[in-house]
């Protein structure tokens, strides 16, 4: 797997100067936490044949580079006449001071600090100042769940789960659309567990985290200890696996822990928002696994179950909200359980601050651009406006032929938020942009979930243009 050579040149010093240019180029463009992950721990190797050499520590990290910055640096080292491209190989002399950044022992203490933000971590973003799990939401227990016919089963499975002696089934896999109850039920599962058996250790994390964990260790040479920590866990909850589609190698490194623990009879929980076999980018065989238990989903809401939860809430919070509210809330804000909870709160927040009675008018009021919002329709043409003045490009250009990167990008962005926001199809949104072809358009919308999950300050741009938008 190695492609150690050694019949490589030292890198002339011109060749070591266009690099460091490059480099830096790239840094501006993908941001600091990014380029710090990923390009600095870089090494100019020299040439091979016409294409310039470059190694990498790891397997995953040649990957990773391969997938989504070679292309770029190769566009780069032509565009200052060093064509011929680019490779990366796993290079093992990769010295420690490459990565002056890391310091385990230091790393290792920061472990013990207190955990962290459910989802705050991202890569190379300075300390991971994390326990191995993510904290427990206070809120998140079963008492505090509102049970009704969309979520009754999947109420159940946790339930069971959560008192059972002997593993029911593994793993218990739930899912369903965003906010509809997945971590909730989590987190009622793990405060259930340490109140009746705190003797034994429940971890809950995203799937997100696990794999930051794990890139983490990859880099600091410390799998094994990542190992050891997840394969010692009685309980283990994953919560949104579907981050780690397309994800190869923390893909196998959590089958393996998966497997490790089924059978030395550990729980498992996981949860997504597609059932297993709807998961894009899964490996055959983790599906399967996921398959092996209890599959539970939660469905939408209904009429009753958000007057349910409303009703609940509002005792919970000590404030008298007439029914009448409650119905309009109900019927009004029909997407998800948190916005219905959102809603909830600005209305109550609104009558302790300015004293005014809660009533229909006063809500309606308080929630006016929310209920706009939830009726507006954005269309493709207002997308385009928008995208373009932010980007600083003219409008003309979502629709022309041009493929230099300052305008292409802008587009793909304008394409990814027209599936988004409306309910346009994907040959409908690629007609709108030129006529592009729809495998474009998803093209598109690929590379931007990509680039989001990436680059923290391009993530940033996406979403305040998401939320101008829709607001
Ligand atoms: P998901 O993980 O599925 O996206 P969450 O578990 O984060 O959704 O739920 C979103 C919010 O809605 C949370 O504040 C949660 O407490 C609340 N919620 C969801 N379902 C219910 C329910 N059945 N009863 C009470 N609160 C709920
Ligand atoms: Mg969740």
């Amino acid at each position: 797997m190695t492609e150690q050579n050694g019949r490589n040149v030292e890198p002339c010093q011109d060749l070591q100067e266009t690099w460091s240019e490059i480099c830096e180029t790239l840094r501006a463009e993908i941001g600091e936490a990014s380029y710090q992950s990923w390009i600095k721990p870089m090494r100019l190797i020299g040439k091979n044949g016409s294409a310039v050499r470059t190694g990498v520590p790891t397997r995953f990290m040649r990957e990773w580079i391969q997938a989504h910055y070679q292309d770029r640096l190769s566009e780069l080292l032509d565009g200052r006449g060093v064509s011929g491209g680019l490779d990366v190989v796993i290079h093992q002399e990769h010295a420690p001071s490459a990565r002056p950044e890391t310091k385990p022992a230091e790393a290792r203490k920061e472990d013990a600090a207190p955990a962290g933000p459910v989802n705050g971590t991202g890569i190379g973003n300075g300390p991971h100042a994390d326990d191995i799990g993510a904290p427990l939401d206070q809120r998140y227990t079963f008492d505090r769940f509102v049970v009704g016919k969309p979520n009754e089963f999947a109420y159940a499975a946790a339930r069971r789960v959560a008192e059972a002696e002997v593993v029911p089934f593994n793993p218990l896999f739930l899912y369903g659309g965003v906010g509809l109850g997945k971590t909730h039920l989590m987190h009622a599962i793990a405060w259930h567990l340490r109140k009746t058996r705190p003797d034994r250790s429940v971890i809950y994390l995203s799937a997100e985290k696990f794999m930051y964990r794990f890139v983490r260790a990859l880099r600091e040479h410390n799998t094994v200890d990542f190992k050891e920590q997840f394969r010692s866990v009685d309980v283990l909850m994953v919560d949104d696996v579907q981050f780690i589609s397309g994800k190869e190698s923390t893909q196998e490194e959590f089958f393996h822990t998966f497997n490790a623990l089924v059978d030395q009879g550990r729980q498992i929980v996981i949860s997504a928002d597609k059932s297993p076999n709807d998961l894009e980018g899964m490996e055959e065989r983790l599906i399967s696994r996921l398959n092996c238990g209890l599959v539970a989903d939660i469905h939408a809401t209904t009429y009753e179950l958000r007057l349910g939860i409303l009703q609940a809430k509002g005792e919970h919070m000590g404030v008298e909200v007439p029914l009448k509210v409650m119905e309009f809330l109900a019927h009004k804000i029909t997407s998800n359980v948190r916005e219905l909870e959102g809603a909830l709160n600005r209305v109550v927040a609104h009558h302790q601050l300015v004293g005014r009675d809660i009533t229909l008018e006063t809500s309606q009021d308080v929630l006016h651009d929310l209920l706009k919002a939830s009726e507006r329709r954005v269309t493709i043409e207002e997308i385009q406006k928008r995208v373009s003045t932010h980007f600083n490009i003219r409008v003309s250009d979502m629709h022309s032929a041009r493929r230099a990167r300052s305008v292409a990008r802008p587009r793909q962005v304008a394409m990814y938020l027209s599936k988004q926001l409306t309910s346009r199809s994907l040959p409908e949104i690629g007609r709108k942009f030129g006529g592009r072809d729809h495998t474009t358009v998803m093209h598109a919308v690929k590379k931007v979930e990509e680039l989001r999950e990436q680059d923290s300050s391009f993530n940033e741009d996406v979403e305040l243009l998401r939320r101008m938008l829709e607001g």
